[in-house]
């Protein structure tokens, strides 16, 4: 029996890509783009095996032509080109990727990374052009020749003109309809905005005709149109520079010029990975939380980048809950796109990623705590209450990661402590790590129940926050210490206390059970108490759940 081969059925295939794979038309000019540096990069490995070329990088460019007049969007590169037969190959077979047989055939260099691999970008220029020519010379051929297509009806090839090696594509930008308006295709405000976007990092000059107003030489107010050339993207990432070489600064520009926040960072992050897994990565923690950040709408995630191109706005997947207020970008080669490249085949790559970020983030805060406490305490205010959230979420199971990161108000010179200073000095006497809960500092000291404690000298967390006692009671115990609320029935203090009130609560007995009858539901028990000093009563909890729980329990909706 002969076996047939599947036919792709091409025309279908052709319209997946165009309608189906790409979650934003701008794109197109992502996959154009990607595809002229691969072809400045194919020459650069020629010339590593090839004695009679030679690669100097400020040779080569990639350039943007729009014109309004003619429709035409012109992306034109000085790359390695197509032959005939490779026009027929790789353009005139979707899924067929040159790019990618190129990469299997040659050894990679750091720097030099191919981006193609599925064979179907280039057809993306069909989601804005309703004409496609290509016109294309290669370095292994004298002559030239055209590639022209409408799409799914086929495309023909013929001989052509181009007297430099290289290839020009020429899209003829669609008409707009009542619902789509391609013109933003042909603005040269809106163009270089999609470049910034997704292309800043290709390493070759993509290169723009830019009008800018101008002032006529020699005159004071009147100004001309003048066409400049200039190069849209910064090509060289920050992040691949070298830390030494970066100021803060450097930084802080990138910062504003990403737009990750409109405040200045607290601080940055680099950093280079080169194990397992190897990725780049910036991050930022802010100074301030964005105005949504304690609202649903808040999106957290991380920018991603693969080979300098961008592929995800905000991937959730790269940051913890807890840390959703980290700002910033990570690059890495070694990520297996799907085939719109905005998306990832599978997570494995990512998750180590995230755990090795996960790992940094925590380091350059205790570094910020241990280093400058000033600016730790601003940024606990601003997203503090974010890491008691994840203490208490998931069941506790980040509180390793968390408990010493936290602060609190504490007794102790009215300053916030961590937990660590707490518990280091504590008096020998002292059992537990105790806390009062209430609406503000100022009445919180003004509780019966602290008194005996702070007559002893223990030192009490003031929990002002709702959360507070609710993150507590998941972290359990510090250091093999556990937390007492101060309002709890037994605080653990002294034997003596028992004999003495047993004593008392013998001679009050018909006192206290008359209080007991009048209070009915109200209380369960009446009890002579040690704990008071100038106050006459207070109340007691005795299971787990505290007073000031109990209340924020009762509030919560059903
Ligand atoms: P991919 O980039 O994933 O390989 P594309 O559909 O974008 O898929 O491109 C298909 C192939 O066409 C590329 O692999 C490459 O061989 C060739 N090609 C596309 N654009 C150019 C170009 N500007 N110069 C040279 N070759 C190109
Ligand atoms: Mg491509």
């Amino acid at each position: 029996m002969v076996q047939k081969e599947f036919k792709a059925e091409s025309k279908k295939l052709l319209d997946m890509v165009i309608n189906s794979i790409y979650s934003k038309r701008e794109v197109f000019l992502r996959e154009l783009i990607s595809n002229a540096s691969d072809a400045i990069d194919k020459i650069y490995y020629r010339a590593l095996t090839d004695d009679n070329i030679s690669f100097n990088k400020d040779d080569y460019f990639i350039k943007i032509e729009a014109n309004k007049d003619t429709r035409t969007l012109k992306v034109i590169d000085t790359g390695i080109g197509m032959t005939k037969e490779e026009l027929e190959s790789n353009l005139g077979t979707i899924a067929k990727s040159g790019s990618f047989n190129f990469k299997n055939e040659n050894e990679i260099k750091d720097g030099y990374d191919i981006i193609g691999q599925f064979g179907v970008g280039f057809y993306a220029a069909f989601m804005v052009a309703d004409t496609v020519t290509v016109t294309t010379r290669s370095i292994d051929s004298d002559e030239a020749y055209k590639w022209v297509s409408q799409g799914s009806d086929g495309y023909t090839i013929e001989t052509s003109e181009k007297s430099d090696i290289g290839t020009e594509i020429i899209l003829e930008i669609k008409e707009n309809t009542e619902d789509d308006n391609y013109d933003e295709f042909l603005e040269e405000y809106q163009l270089k905005q999609i470049i910034k976007k997704y292309s800043d990092f290709i390493r070759y000059p993509i290169k723009m005709d830019v009008t800018e107003s101008k002032l006529k030489e020699g005159s004071e107010d009147e100004y001309e149109d003048v066409i400049d050339e200039q190069t849209v993207n910064s090509m060289v990432p920050i992040w691949k520079k070298n830390k030494s070489e970066l100021t803060d600064e450097d930084y802080e520009n990138f910062y504003n010029e990403k737009r990750y926040g409109y405040d200045k960072p607290l601080k940055h992050i680099h950093i280079n990975v080169d194990g397992s897994i190897r990725y780049n990565a910036i991050l930022y923690i802010p100074e301030n939380a964005p105005y949504n950040y304690y609202t649903r709408e808040y999106e957290k995630g991380l920018e991603l980048y693969s080979n300098g191109v961008l592929i995800m706005e905000k991937c959730a997947d790269l940051l913890p809950d807890y840390f959703s207020f980290v700002k910033g970008m990570v690059d890495s080669e070694d990520l297996s796109l799907n085939i719109s490249r905005e998306m990832l085949q599978h997570d494995r790559q990512l998750k180590l990623i995230e755990k090795n970020i996960n790992k940094k983030i925590k380091k350059e805060l205790q570094n910020i705590l241990r280093d400058d406490r000033e600016k730790y305490e601003n940024f606990f205010k601003a997203f503090g209450q974010q890491l008691k959230y994840g203490v208490y979420s998931d069941f506790g199971a980040n509180k390793e990661v968390l408990q010493d990161l936290l602060l609190f108000h504490s007794s102790k010179e009215k300053k916030l402590v961590t937990l660590e200073e707490y518990v280091s000095r504590m008096p020998e006497e002292q059992k537990y790590i105790y806390y009062a809960a209430g609406d503000s500092i100022d009445r919180i000291e003004k509780l019966p129940q602290t008194e005996m404690l702070a007559d002893k000298g223990f030192e009490i967390l003031y929990f002002t926050e709702e959360i507070d006692e609710f993150a507590i009671k998941m972290l359990m115990q510090y250091k093999e210490k556990e937390f007492r609320s101060a309002s709890s029935g037994d605080l653990g203090i002294d034997e003596e206390e028992s004999k003495e009130t047993k004593e008392k609560e013998e001679e009050n007995k018909d006192l206290f059970g008359a209080m007991k009858e009048i209070l009915s539901d109200k209380v369960k028990d009446v009890k002579a108490s040690k704990r008071l000093r100038s106050h006459p009563v207070c109340l007691t909890a005795e299971g787990e759940i505290s007073i000031e729980m109990e209340k924020v329990i009762n509030a919560m909706p059903d």
